[in-house]
């Protein structure tokens, strides 16, 4: 059954539900749903345990799940079992805590039978098989001794021969991308299993025996990655042009994914046509704002007829204005408390003084990943663990590169950036998560909720007056919000609408004012991704809609701070079943 909530209020509907279950199974509460949660996350480690192991749950490491027709038949059995269960829970009175963490278990579960049954990217995608990552976790994470590790992997070991063998019999008319994507991510896997594996095992006080298992383990891993490898050059060889599977996943499907993966009140073509609107909305508005400005950076020159031709060249002038490369990580840090200041004294949302957070240079062996900042969140299981501001030390960065890079995030988007990645944007919201005791909605988060959040989080903090209203500070992140409106419009554009690749980057270039190469690294992202590109735009839409929605209702009463702290009190649960819980708190 469908619940829908459109226009009357969640809680009624739930009730009639709830009658309606009583007469028919009795009632089951908060009680009977929480020891159905643990069921439900042990169940999950089972379905995937790579994906517990990556998480820190290491009760199921030394299973190397092969891919094969019978394991999915069973993952069916698993989750349809787990389907029905669920139904037993439909209206039953629970919290709303359990509630929305009903609502997220009943989305997985339906989301990952789509999977098998419709979306089968096991056919078609070979990048979805490889044992490097998981190994190398094993191999490098200090969760247990090393000897305690290795005896994992060697157990581990034995199945990889027929992991590959069942991934070969998958393969059934691939994507080229994702094929070429195979072979390049596989030979990375390869070299998991180099010298330093060795070394290890050589260091550790495992038997004589034992060691020489693993390296015949390990050279025999290597051996069928090798085998891949050559399979699916193979295929690239052999495959002409009009055989390959398009990467483009088509309406259908692409409606399908953006369903399950974003959970959101709008579709996709919706979501695709208020892109379009709001890029339509920046451009007025940064036209404005390049025209305001153009005296001031470029003297008597004569102003473009084109407005796109004058934002460009203003914004060039502006990225001129950045910190030093020696200084950039120092001028992050000094950022931060001057974020916590601005959010305290406009009362925007209460920050924990417990909870600081602590800046860091990008650790050696997250270097590589090409974002200059990011947050390193503890997992589930690691509650007390610190959150980490990374910050990129630009050290092996040419004179050049380091240019275009501090140009990028100059002055004026740095601060921009700051805001999103820490305060108020995902270290507040995860701080708040944190708070919010649900094991499920730690491991099933939302992502455009998660996204969306740190999105919203930057407007917020300009109409509240950050950066003064500089007509610098608005243009800049007009062009860095016009980022995650365009990767909307892109992503909908390529899968569903069959842009070409030339007009997709002159798009990016001339409608997002991107250079070069940031547009065709993101014409690489988009045909080896679908639907995620969209999480940002859509969350922060629902998240704007919601505040006004809210603010309409309340009047003089709405308090923004008051509005912010309630909806990140829920976790990171999908906004529209966010929105339900607020909206009916307020009846
Ligand atoms: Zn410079
Ligand atoms: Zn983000």
């Amino acid at each position: 059954m469908k619940i829908m909530f459109k226009k009357v209020s969640g809680i009624f509907i739930l009730s009639f539900c709830f009658l309606y279950q009583v007469s028919f199974s009795g009632v089951r509460g908060d009680k009977e749903f929480e020891s159905f949660k643990d069921y439900y996350i042990e169940s999950l480690w089972q379905l995937y345990p790579d994906y517990a192991l990556s998480v820190g749950y290491h009760k199921y490491d030394s299973i190397l799940v092969v891919p094969d027709d019978a394991r999915r038949k069973w993952q069916l059995e698993l989750l349809n079992s787990l389907l029905d269960s669920l139904s037993n829970y439909k209206g039953a009175s629970l919290t709303k805590n359990n509630l929305t963490d009903l609502w997220m278990i009943r989305d997985q579960v339906n989301s990952d039978i789509w999977s098998l049954t419709e979306f089968k990217s096991y056919k078609w995608n070979p990048s979805n098989y490889n044992v490097g990552g998981s190994f190398a976790e094993l191999l490098n994470s200090q969760y247990a001794p090393l000897d305690i590790r290795l005896r994992t992997m060697n157990s581990r070991f034995k199945k990889v021969h027929e992991y590959y063998e069942a991934a070969k019999k998958n393969i059934d008319k691939p994507t080229l991308e994702h094929t070429e994507l195979a072979v390049i991510q596989s030979k990375g896997a390869l070299s998991v299993f180099g010298e330093s594996f060795m070394d290890s095992v050589n260091v550790s006080g495992l038997t004589k025996a034992e060691k020489a298992e693993i390296a015949k383990g390990i050279s025999m891993a290597k051996e069928s990655i090798s085998g891949y490898i050559n399979y699916l050059e193979v295929i690239l060889k052999n495959t002409k042009e009009t055989e390959w599977r398009s990467y483009r996943l088509g309406k259908e499907l692409y409606d399908q994914k953006f369903k399950y993966d974003i959970v959101s009140e709008y579709t996709a073509e919706q979501i695709y046509e208020k892109a379009v609107r709001r890029k339509v909305e920046l451009h007025s508005k940064m036209a404005e704002y390049a025209r305001k400005l153009w005296p001031k950076y470029m003297g008597n020159q004569p102003i473009p007829g084109e407005d796109k031709t004058a934002i460009r060249q203003v914004i060039d002038k502006i990225s001129l204005n950045h910190v030093h490369r020696d200084s950039f990580m120092i001028s992050i840090e000094n950022q931060i408390p001057e974020l916590v200041k601005f959010v305290t004294e406009h009362e925007l949302i209460f920050l924990d003084p417990e909870k600081p957070l602590v800046v860091r240079q990008t650790p050696g062996y997250m270097e590589g990943s090409g974002a200059g900042a990011s947050i390193s969140s503890p997992g589930p299981y690691d509650k007390y663990g610190n959150t980490y501001y990374n910050v990129s030390p630009l050290t092996g960065y040419t004179p050049e590169e380091a240019e275009s890079y501090l140009r990028e995030y100059n002055h004026y988007i740095l601060q921009i950036l700051n805001i999103h990645e820490a305060i108020p944007g995902h270290y507040t919201q995860l701080v708040y998560s944190n708070n919010s005791p649900s094991l499920i909605k730690s491991i099933l988060g939302n992502g455009a909720m998660v996204e969306g959040w740190a999105v919203y989080s930057e407007l917020m903090m300009l109409e509240n007056g950050y950066g003064n209203n500089e007509e610098e500070m608005w243009l800049m992140y007009y062009k860095w919000h016009l980022r995650s409106v365009c990767n909307t419009i892109l992503d909908y554009s390529v899968h569903v609408l069959e842009m070409p690749e030339k007009v997709a980057i002159k798009f990016l270039t001339e409608e997002a004012f991107q250079q070069e190469a940031e547009a065709s690294g993101k014409w690489r992202r988009v045909k080896l991704s679908q639907v995620q590109l969209t999480s940002y735009f859509t969350g922060f839409s629902e998240i704007y809609d919601l505040r006004t929605d809210v603010m309409n209702k309340e009047g003089d009463d709405f308090s923004l701070r008051k509005f912010h702290e309630q909806f990140l009190s829920y976790g990171s649960a999908p906004v529209k079943y966010i929105k339900k819980l607020m909206l009916q708190e307020e009846n």
